[in-house]
């Protein structure tokens, strides 16, 4: 019997997406660089071996999956995904279709895409980290319709289904638009987790919480607006215990973030779009600062003090964190937004908000409102649909008074800042940007619009300088 679909790359996610794709009754040929790991991951696959065919060359990969062949490659981004397109090149077919299931830079897919590959090619961003690829991740394809249709049978076995029962994957475009959404998608997951971050800290110094206390708060969080997995976990992380120390597990965590570079290709390619996207830009820049630990430490002997307490409690800071969040996801969609007018996709706002509602590691009950509020005008600003509207006015007192709180006793809250600082410019009709009209104007002749709308659109510099 040969296998239904193959798979490159028996790391964290190929492996984990293997088995998946067996236990939906799909026998699937398996290849890994190392072959001790096809061996051990074969050896492993307990019932679900008789579905696996583990081969230990290219070739044998190859000859062991059905024609047309369908390839998925879970191996790191870059290099890696272009050598083993290189490698597959004169062992495949023209209808041969290989799908790169990685966390590739979109710009590389549209490339790849477009290179005169001598097989089909298909991108698709998956979330859900290990447990999602093992159980039902999200699916971002992107692409030509009729490839992802041919694979599209095993995609929807394997993904996340919402709770209505909607699947979570589905093609978003061509080219790169499957890798473009999972991009920002891990944007906002990066600013979520800010977000929370930032409020976690309020809790620790400002209120000197313990961290049970603080998990108990996050579990409660979770039961209501905010029930999502990143609030779910953050319970869960701040209620274990260190083995060896006994003392609990975010105590003896180091304060530096780690990171793979998609936030960063996020915020880059917002200001490419001039789409704004503070919160997750703040996100990005608080992993940097992270990072920089010894110049923080050098920073505190130099100006001391750690944050001073605040006053606030625990319902303020989640009706903060809910209008941080809308914020958030209001910026993100509208990049979305943006990049297929300026790609030329049709991206789906609210077809992504329903792939994202499960599976992935941003899911959250937000998104179901989210994706109603999209369906009825995609093209208006959540912040401006009458649901959110009407939460933002709820929880945005809450959000101003933590954010000014938090500041005044020195608390670190970029993103929580830049999100009500990105609020209040945008509820703003007559803002500050006549200035910048002037002194453009002033140095370089560059000319403004007036309001009365007289046609002089030069300032008597000249005259006064
Ligand atoms: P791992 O590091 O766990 O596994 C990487 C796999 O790729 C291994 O099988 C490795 O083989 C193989 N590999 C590495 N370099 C090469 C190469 N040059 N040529 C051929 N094979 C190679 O990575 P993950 O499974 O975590 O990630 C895989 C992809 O999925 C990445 O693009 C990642 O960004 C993305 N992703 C990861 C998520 C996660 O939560 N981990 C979530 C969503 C996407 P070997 O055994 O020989 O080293």
């Amino acid at each position: 019997q040969q296998a239904r679909i193959g798979l490159i790359g028996l790391g964290t996610m190929g492996a984990a997406l293997a088995l998946n794709i067996a236990d939906n009754g799909f026998p699937i040929a398996v290849w890994n660089r190392t072959t001790e790991v096809t061996r051990r991951f074969a050896d492993a696959a307990g019932d679900l071996a008789t579905r696996i065919v583990p081969t230990e060359s290219l070739q044998d990969l190859v000859a062991a999956i059905a024609r047309p062949r369908a390839i998925i490659l879970m191996v790191p981004a870059g290099q890696a995904v272009d050598d083993q397109l290189q490698a597959l090149a004169p062992l495949l077919e023209a209808d041969d279709l290989v799908i790169d299931a990685g966390n590739a830079d979109f710009h590389d897919t549209n490339r790849r895409d477009a290179a005169d590959l001598p097989f089909r090619f298909l991108g698709m961003g998956v979330s859900g980290g290990e447990e999602g690829a093992r159980h039902g991740p999200a699916i971002m394809g992107g692409g030509r319709a009729e490839d992802w249709d041919r694979v599209a049978p095993v995609m929807t076995a394997i993904a996340a289904r919402a709770d209505d029962g909607t699947l979570c994957a589905a093609r978003m475009g061509d080219a790169g638009a499957g890798h473009f959404v999972k991009m920002v998608h891990n944007g906002i997951e990066y600013a979520d987790m800010q977000m929370i971050a930032e409020v976690y800290g309020l809790m620790r110094d400002g209120l000197a919480l313990e961290s049970q206390a603080i998990s108990d708060i996050f579990a409660r969080w979770n039961e209501g607006t905010l029930s999502s997995y990143l609030i779910e976990i953050s319970a869960k992380v701040t209620a274990a215990r260190d083995p060896l120390t006994g003392q609990p597990m975010p105590d003896v965590i180091l304060d530096r973030a780690g990171q793979k570079g998609t936030g960063r290709w996020t915020a880059i390619e917002a200001q490419h779009l001039a789409a704004p996207i503070p919160v997750i830009e703040a996100a990005v820049m608080a992993r940097n600062v992270s990072a920089r630990l010894e110049e923080r430490r050098a920073g505190q002997d130099r100006f001391g003090a750690a944050p001073g307490p605040v006053a606030l409690d625990a319902d303020a800071l989640e009706r903060a964190l809910i209008a941080g969040k809308i914020l958030c996801y209001a910026q993100g969609f509208t990049m979305i937004a943006r990049a297929s007018e300026g790609f030329g996709w049709t991206l789906d706002l609210p077809g992504i908000a329903r792939v994202w509602r499960a599976g992935c590691i941003i899911r959250s009950a937000m998104l179901n409102d989210m994706a109603d509020a999209l369906a009825q005008d995609p093209g208006r600003n959540l912040v401006l649909a009458p649901f959110f509207a009407d939460l933002i006015e709820a929880s945005l007192p809450a959000l101003r008074q933590v954010v000014s709180q938090g500041i005044a006793a020195g608390h670190a809250l970029p993103a929580l800042a830049s999100g009500l600082t990105w609020f209040d410019m945008m509820r703003t009709a007559r803002g500050t940007a006549n200035l910048i009209q002037a002194q453009r104007d002033f140095f370089g002749a560059h000319g403004f619009d007036r309001l009365d709308g007289a046609d002089r659109h030069h300032g008597p510099w000249g005259q006064s300088a």
